[in-house]
């Protein structure tokens, strides 16, 4: 008889953590490894943000408060759906203040998902997806959007997939692995599609900041009235203010599964870090300066893209797509007839370069760089990357 549990023999580690892993172990052996598997920004959190929190911590605020979230902050986060994602009608009590945007989402799916309920993932995945679903005891079910589709699905694709047990697809834009950027007609074509068919939209919306070459990362709950009733939006803090380790994260939904959330968030886990949410706090009153801060690091970010895709679309055999968010470019190295993971150890092993194999997301003609790294990395990365593919 097995000792563990269905869900804790059923769920897979995170593959992600485990290329970061490899390469740490080899760095901590004194190896010049290249990393290109971090999904985190390399910038400090602003000095006012930690300001606020310090000040927090000093003043005592260090009890619980109410399992949701402080109420200023939920209400400000109202603020910022309204003025700034063009959703109507929301209040604070649609605002959930969690520990992560990871947890977030665990917490959405939970809300809306039943044992034997079907989820639509589109693929290439964010690799904690199918896992929740999986913990909620629903069933992922995969589409696919490759290079050739600039990896966004379309209702045509979602349709090959809908039965009467569809409950909820996932969106992720602006997307990790890919980059890419949903436009607002294609998302009024999923919410649609949505509409027709009664399901949930889970948008995850992590990357909401993270935009380049002058597009804007659309809330498909800010499309109509409707979309906003079917629409999870899940976010944070970590990657917009540098404050992963920080572990605060939002979900801002409609009035049933909002309350469902915090009862579920109340039984869990209680509230998010009480001082951690008045640095949250600060940065939500202060845009000036959380602008300012953004700003400095968008520009970093977008230099950093712009050598990577045009480097990678310089090496033979290797193609890659402009990604238009995020921190990640996801080429397609299919033409060395290699599966991604041999393809990933094989250039660890010679070239000391660590990059996370496409089929951890869905992808197997693929592989993820992340460009949170410094431009001399990026540089010596992707001289090692094509010595490496020039010898295969
Ligand atoms: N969603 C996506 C698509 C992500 O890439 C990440 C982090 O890598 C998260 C959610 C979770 O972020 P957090 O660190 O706030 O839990």
């Amino acid at each position: 008889e097995n000792r563990l549990s269905t869900w804790a023999l059923n769920i897979s580690p995170s593959p992600t953590l485990a290329v970061d892993a490899k390469a740490k172990a080899l760095k901590a052996a004194g190896k010049d490894v290249c990393g290109f598997g971090a999904g985190e920004p390399d910038f400090d959190t602003p000095q006012f943000i930690k300001d606020a929190c310090v000040k927090a911590l000093a003043e005592g605020k260090t009890k619980y408060i109410p399992a949701p979230g402080l109420l200023e902050l939920r209400t400000a986060l109202a603020d910022y759906y309204i003025g700034k994602k063009g959703l109507k009608n929301i209040d604070f009590s649609n605002i959930i203040v969690s520990p992560g945007g990871k947890f977030s989402c665990y917490l959405a799916i939970m809300a809306a998902i039943s044992p034997n309920d079907e989820v639509i993932i589109p693929a290439p995945y964010w690799v904690s997806y199918p896992e929740m679903v999986k913990l909620a005891g629903g069933k992922p079910v995969f589409v696919y959007a490759g290079d050739e589709s600039d990896f966004k699905i379309t209702p045509a694709i979602l349709e090959t997939a809908l039965t009467e047990k569809t409950k909820m697809v996932i969106l992720t834009s602006p997307s990790n692995p890919t980059g890419a950027v949903y436009t607002r007609e294609e998302l009024k074509a999923i919410v649609d599609f949505a509409a027709k068919h009664d399901i949930y939209i889970l948008s995850d919306e992590i990357y909401e900041s993270l935009v380049y070459d002058g597009v804007e990362a659309v809330s498909p709950a800010s499309i109509s009235e409707d979309a906003q009733s079917r629409v999870i939006i899940t976010a944070g803090f970590s990657k917009s203010y540098a404050m992963t380790g920080w572990r605060l994260g939002t979900i801002c939904a409609p009035d049933d599964i909002a309350k469902a959330v915090a009862k579920l968030q109340s039984q869990t886990c209680s509230n998010a870090t009480t001082f951690a949410q008045y640095g949250a706090l600060e940065a939500m009153k202060r845009p000036d300066l959380a602008k300012e801060a953004l700003e400095k690091m968008l520009v970093a970010f977008d230099r950093r893209r712009l050598m990577f895709y045009n480097g990678l679309n310089s090496i033979k055999g290797i193609s890659c797509r402009r990604p238009k968010g995020a921190f990640y470019v996801f080429p397609n190295i299919s033409s060395f007839g290699m599966g991604s993971v041999d393809f990933c150890s094989k250039l660890l092993d010679e070239e000391l370069v660590a990059v996370v194999p496409g089929s951890a997301f869905g992808s197997e003609p693929n592989i993820r760089f992340s460009y949170a790294v410094s431009e001399e990395t990026i540089e010596k990365g992707l001289e090692r990357l094509a010595r490496f593919c020039s010898k295969l």
